[in-house]
């Protein structure tokens, strides 16, 4: 299993172009007119999104997960 990721954006360079949230495959990003927005359940940690960004505003930080 790869690591469980939480996805974040660098709101300085996020353009709310829409582009990660085409290709994520499970919906776990939205993007509004208002902002980003990540949704933890959803996300698969595949990292497709970050790969994506056309300006590198999205990272991975480790998720902690409670045992
Ligand atoms: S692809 Fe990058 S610039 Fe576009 S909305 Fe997502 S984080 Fe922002
Ligand atoms: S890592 Fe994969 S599942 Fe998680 S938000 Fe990015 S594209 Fe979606």
């Amino acid at each position: 299993m790869p690591e469980k990721i939480k996805v974040v954006v660098n709101e300085d360079k996020c353009y709310l172009c829409g582009g990660c949230a085409g290709v994520c495959p499970t919906l776990a990003i939205e993007v509004h007119s208002t902002g980003w927005e990540f949704i933890q359940d959803k996300c698969i940690s595949c990292r497709i999104c970050i790969n994506a960004c056309p300006v590198g505003a999205l990272s991975a930080e480790p998720l902690e997960v409670s045992e």
